[in-house]
């Protein structure tokens, strides 16, 4: 795997949105590459709901414009003056009552939805793309279960940046949104394999593998996928005291949805499990190292002395990582993720650009000899030395990152 770490990225180089085919053969494939170092895998599903769009439109004082249905918005029509509102504030909310609300963003948090339904906001327009970029691709998006809440749905789409603009300059347009699509549950997966240890406890590795609508995902995030089977080469075979359980989630990109099925499917387990190690996006040509440790500040700092020890540059912070380490944190699960954050006028992730073009080999393999070397380290510990006491500024942003909490305003 490791002396040709670049062919898995030429073989998965495609769209594998969540909960379509092409994820679940994403998955088969990353089963097959465990098989091959030697590891037994299975895959585990678990439920997402999905949809086929069979028509969307948006239509502004009688013209149409480009857009994107929202998967699982719900079907019908409305129509309603536009409003444009960039920013979620109260005066702002004010004036969204019977509008369609154009945000200038390309989705909506839990908070923020309910206050749109409370303002009573009956459509909602987002904008995603760059305004000079050559391509206009509208990413595809799905309205949260998460998000809506015990709300009612309305109608939502997408509209590329350089269309919402004309928009909000033909003033106040009466727009109309139209939406027919098939809704149904749909099964997305986790592969799971394991190298045994001494003990009868384990840290557990997971990296997604699934891509938004645009993207091919080699960045984001198969390079953490490839950084999962890298370890697993490197400590195959050795003896360790606590196992290995390395698990390739499905869905991240529509909300964690792998990482909660799972932390879900093995409660009973999460006692065991002494440390979960996530990868989200590694071996960028260009970006830094960092490490987000949502456990006690000694492990940040015990990272950043690793990195002096071996001269590989690692900035550590404690907090909470949009990934798939924050569902295992909030299980009260010590977790952290490591990354190698490129600029988005290098990498731009969630859109055609994440290709193979923005990795390099030798950066992927030395990322992945840390990764490897600090989970050989706290694999072959005598007693994993990370507290399971949560910090209380971790705490407070799982509350409110997981939307128990708002965030005060700035
Ligand atoms: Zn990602």
């Amino acid at each position: 795997m490791l002396e040709n770490v670049m062919r898995i990225f030429r073989e998965t180089d495609r769209v594998h949105r969540s909960g379509t085919p092409e994820e679940l053969e994403t998955a088969e494939y990353l089963k097959k590459e465990c098989e091959a170092l030697g590891v037994p895998a299975r895959i585990e599903a678990f439920r997402v709901a999905m949809a086929e769009m069979d028509e969307a439109e948006v239509i502004a004082n009688g013209e149409t414009i480009p857009c994107r249905g929202f998967f699982c918005c719900g079907s019908g029509e409305v129509t309603a003056p536009l409003y444009y509102m960039p920013a979620l504030d109260k005066v702002s909310l004010a004036g969204a009552k019977g509008k369609i609300v154009l945000l200038d963003t390309q989705g909506v948090g839990f908070f923020g939805y309910q206050d749109l339904m409370d303002a009573g906001a009956v459509g909602l327009l987002f904008r995603y793309g760059n305004m000079y970029y050559p391509h206009e691709d509208i990413d595809e998006r799905d309205l949260r279960e998460a998000v809506v809440g015990e709300k009612q749905r309305v109608l939502c789409a997408m509209l590329h940046t350089s269309q919402a603009a004309r928009l909000v300059r033909m003033g106040e347009p009466v727009v109309t949104i139209r939406i027919r699509q098939r809704e149904y549950d749909g099964e997305s997966h986790n592969v799971v394999a394991e190298l045994p240890g001494e003990r009868d406890e384990f840290l557990t590795l997971t990296a997604h593998y699934d891509s938004t609508a645009l993207s091919h995902g080699s960045y984001d995030n198969m390079s953490g996928c490839a950084g999962l089977l890298g370890v697993m080469e490197k400590l195959r075979g050795q003896r360790l005291n606590y196992g290995l359980r390395f698990v390739f989630c499905g869905s991240e990109e529509r909300g964690l949805l792998g990482s909660k099925a799972y932390v879900a499917a093995h409660e009973d387990e999460l006692a065991k499990t002494a440390l979960n190690i996530n990868l989200d996006m590694i071996g960028s040509l260009l970006g830094k190292f960092i490490a987000c440790v949502s456990a006690e500040e000694k492990l940040a700092h015990y990272i950043g002395y690793m990195g002096a020890e071996l001269g590989f540059a690692v900035a550590p912070r404690v907090g909470v990582y949009s990934s798939d380490s924050t569902p295992f944190a909030d299980k009260g699960v010590p977790a952290l993720s490591f990354a190698r954050l490129a600029s988005e006028t290098f990498a731009p992730i969630h859109c055609r650009y994440d290709t193979p073009a923005v990795l390099d080999e030798g950066r992927l393999l030395r990322d992945i000899d840390f990764i490897a070397e600090f989970t050989r380290r706290m694999a072959c510990a005598a007693v994993c030395p990370v507290s399971r006491e949560l910090p209380e500024k971790v705490k407070t942003e799982l509350d409110e990152y997981l939307a128990r909490k708002r965030k005060p305003e700035a």
